[in-house]
């Protein structure tokens, strides 16, 4: 193989990390906590230009070996824990700190050091791409459930009922929404009596009526987002359920380091999608909510748009004396009998898919424990 992305710079070095087949890098270790245990360990820098290549990093601290002497500094003592294996063209090997290998080769050093991550890179992508193959089936059986999940269909109704019977009101919310960040204020104009017996006190004169605005706050709307309406979750979730599965079988095709790298972006940009939907719930449960309803209601009577009542799974406008008011036909301005100004609440159903959405992010985070490949938990 192969190193699709070719490491720029490198001139006319070729790394023995490129001549190795996809399968010898799925079987390479790119991290020996013991290096001092490593065969063929010289105790100095040999003699000699040649700039030798990064076999493994190591961290004693993740052993119990203790620290181990870097060949650079040239001390007598063991004076660091993190550094690299360096692997001459014969096999030998020396020991360097995590920064001395740049001190005492420089660019050559960095050339080689980028290999050896794209090595490393190759070996992650190699292992998540088998990983999902081998958790496919699992994933699209996670994915099936979440399609069928009951609340996506429960907020299509509950938003669809809500925006027919409610639809005079719709435009209302709408302006506490969007200007008033939820905030449901009244303004009333009273006449400001004793504004104007001051005046008088002050002037002998009889004052011009004065008049006051003030506003009243009779609550907060809760699930302001479900009232801003959308694409409902129940069209968008089979959409991104597909999209899923169309990704998780076409990673066969894939090969190249960038091709999977973008194939794994976007199955997590699904995850996320699919997270945003799952919040919606949650918010339209709240928007619906009987106390967010009543505090609705209290506000529309304070705005003069009638009485309203929770009651039996249903939010409706009644009359005063209890009974359901419908809607005026458009025309004649009769009631409609067909029409009542009500809506239904979300009867109770299972809590979001959380942990089956979080099931599917977890199948494609799946790789081999990173400590095999190495390379991501050291810190190096
Ligand atoms: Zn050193």
């Amino acid at each position: 193989m192969i190193f699709t992305n070719k490491v720029t710079g490198a001139g006319d070095f070729t790394s023995f990390w490129e001549t190795k087949t996809d399968s010898e890098i799925l079987k390479t270790n790119f991290r020996n906590d013991n290096p001092e245990a490593l065969p063929q360990l010289l105790a100095a820098l040999p003699e000699g230009a040649e700039v030798p290549e990064l076999e493994f990093e190591y961290d004693t601290r993740q052993s119990t070996v203790g620290m181990v002497r870097c060949r650079h500094c040239k001390k007598n003592a063991a004076n660091h824990n993190i550094g690299f294996v360096l692997r001459y063209q014969d096999g030998s090997r020396i020991l360097v700190g995590k920064n001395c290998g740049e001190k005492q080769y420089g660019q050559a050093f960095t050339y080689r050091a980028n290999h050896f991550r794209a090595a490393i890179k190759r070996s992650e992508l190699l292992r998540r791409k088998l990983g999902l193959m081998t958790v496919r089936k699992e994933l699209v059986a996670a994915l099936d459930e979440i399609k069928a999940y009951e609340g996506w269909m429960i907020y299509r109704d509950s938003k669809r009922s809500f925006w027919q019977g409610m639809h005079h009101i719709l435009d209302l919310i709408n302006t506490a929404v969007l200007k008033r960040d939820g905030v449901l204020t009244v303004e009333s104009t009273f006449r400001d009596t004793e504004a104007e017996a001051l005046v008088w006190t002050r002037t002998r004169k009889v004052s011009a009526p004065i008049y006051r605005t003030i506003s009243t706050n009779i609550g907060v709307l809760a699930g302001r987002e479900f009232f801003r309406g959308g694409e409902s979750p129940e069209r968008i979730i089979p959409a991104l359920t597909q999209r899923m599965i169309n990704a998780a079988f076409s990673i066969d095709e894939k090969d190249r380091n960038y091709d999977l790298e973008v194939l794994f972006r976007a199955m997590e940009g699904i995850v996320t999608e699919m997270r945003e939907q799952a919040h919606r719930i949650g918010v339209m449960k709240e928007a619906l909510s009987e106390a967010n309803m009543i505090t609705l209601g209290r506000w529309l009577k304070a705005e003069q748009q009638g009485n309203y009542r929770v009651k039996d799974g249903k939010f409706y406008r009644h009359d005063g004396a209890g009974n359901v008011v419908f809607h005026r036909h458009a025309v004649y301005g009769t009631a409609n009998r067909q029409n009542p100004v009500e809506c239904d609440l979300p009867p109770p159903f299972a809590p979001v898919p959380d942990a089956l959405i979080e099931q599917v992010a977890n199948l494609i985070r799946y790789t081999v424990d990173s400590a095999d490949v190495g390379g991501n938990k050291s810190g190096t």
